[in-house]
């Protein structure tokens, strides 16, 4: 891996924790903003539950005394009617002092009423009490908290801060640039290569470029998030190590007679590694070539007289191994010019399995000699 590429590792660590603690820092005034409203809420409602309280209280005070005052009428209604001349200035003053007594029970059925509410409003009052006080003291904890949290993440803030600017003076300025540019914008500037894919924004690079990055000798940019790319070969999952399905353990031997035949080659001369496929038909055989890691159709499909065996011997050479898989001539057609990506994982997979079949034998192999020397 380049240099530059270990250190820019390194300042995105760096920047990254910086982004998170200057993001804490600034969270907890808000979330002290968020517990001092509600204690406002609760303040509040305390007020309401105190001024509900004092109205009943003047209510039933003004209740008593128009109580006192229609007394008061009932007995000068009393008094007047010892002189009364007419029998209708009595029936009007009876009329009246009805009239004073009904209005009393009224009254009274009101200060009844207000004695009724004061237990509840007496009980709203003790519960705000109460949750205001236990409010007071959870915003005073928590505001001891943000303090002593704030000064640890500035502490730790001012250290990284330092670290940040240490790892920048090493790297190469116009990268640097680069890579700033895009962690501005994306929140990463690298992003790691597996599978050929770039992990930062999943997109497939091309064979070329992902060839660059994996052998680690100059920077790329991903041509779609501009992220600096770079290969970690611990990632990559390692042959032995894919889990290949159960029926591939046993590898299937390919029919020697079969009228579709795949073919791998490592050194197919300008193009490389390369998959090839045979089909005979009436007497006519055709082949097509991919390339091996992008699945791509090289060249146009060739026919010739005869069997592929006959027709092609030049491509059948030593280091040509024969590989599972048969599809139909429609599905083929389906794919273009590049084929999909299970079935090249599927041809990978075969590969890997004959490769390991014959890694197997030459090893039996060269076990058995060893056993023989020794025995003789
Ligand atoms: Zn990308």
């Amino acid at each position: 891996m380049l240099a530059d590429i270990e250190k820019l590792l390194q300042l995105q660590v760096a920047d990254q924790e910086i982004r998170k603690l200057q993001e804490e820092i600034a969270e907890l005034p808000k979330r002290i903003g968020v517990i001092e409203q509600k204690l406002a809420g609760t303040k509040a409602q305390l007020e309401k539950a105190r001024a509900a309280a004092k109205a009943d209280e003047a209510n039933k005070k003004k209740y008593e005394s128009t109580i006192q005052d229609l007394q008061g009428k009932i007995s000068k209604y009393r008094d007047q009617s010892l002189d009364v001349k007419t029998n209708e200035q009595y029936k009007a003053l009876l009329h009246e002092i009805q009239f004073a007594e009904q209005e009393i029970r009224i009254n009274e059925d009101r200060i009844l009423e207000v004695m009724v509410n004061v237990e509840a409003r007496e009980k709203a009052v003790k519960a705000a009490e109460t949750e205001l006080k236990a409010e007071t003291a959870r915003i005073e904890k928590e505001k001891e908290d943000a303090r002593r949290v704030t000064a640890e993440d500035q502490a730790k803030l001012a250290e990284w801060n330092g670290k940040r600017d240490g790892l920048r003076q090493g790297i190469d300025g116009d990268l640097l640039r680069h890579y700033e540019r895009v962690m501005k914008f994306r929140g990463s500037g690298l992003a790691e290569v597996r599978d050929q894919k770039c992990m930062g924004c999943q997109v497939m690079l091309r064979p070329q470029t992902y060839n660059v990055v994996r052998n680690g000798e100059q920077i790329v940019f991903c041509d779609s998030c501009q992220r600096v790319l770079y290969f970690n070969p611990e990632n990559e999952p390692k042959p032995e190590q894919v889990v290949e399905p159960v029926h591939a353990r046993r590898r299937a031997r390919p029919k020697a007679d079969a009228p579709q035949a795949w073919f791998y080659r490592p050194d197919y001369g300008e193009a490389g590694e390369v998959l090839l496929v045979f089909t005979n038909e009436n007497g006519t055989a055709s082949r097509c070539i991919y390339d091996m890691h992008s699945g791509r159709q090289l060249g146009d499909v060739l026919n010739r007289e005869g069997n592929y065996r006959q027709a092609f011997p030049e491509d059948l050479t030593e280091t040509a191994v024969r590989l599972n898989g048969h599809w139909e001539e429609e599905e083929m057609q389906e794919w273009g010019s590049e084929m999909p990506s299970s079935i090249l994982d599927a041809l990978h997979s075969d590969l890997r399995a004959a490769q390991r079949e014959h890694g197997k034998v030459h090893k039996d192999v060269s076990t058995g000699a060893t056993e023989q020397s020794a025995a003789s």
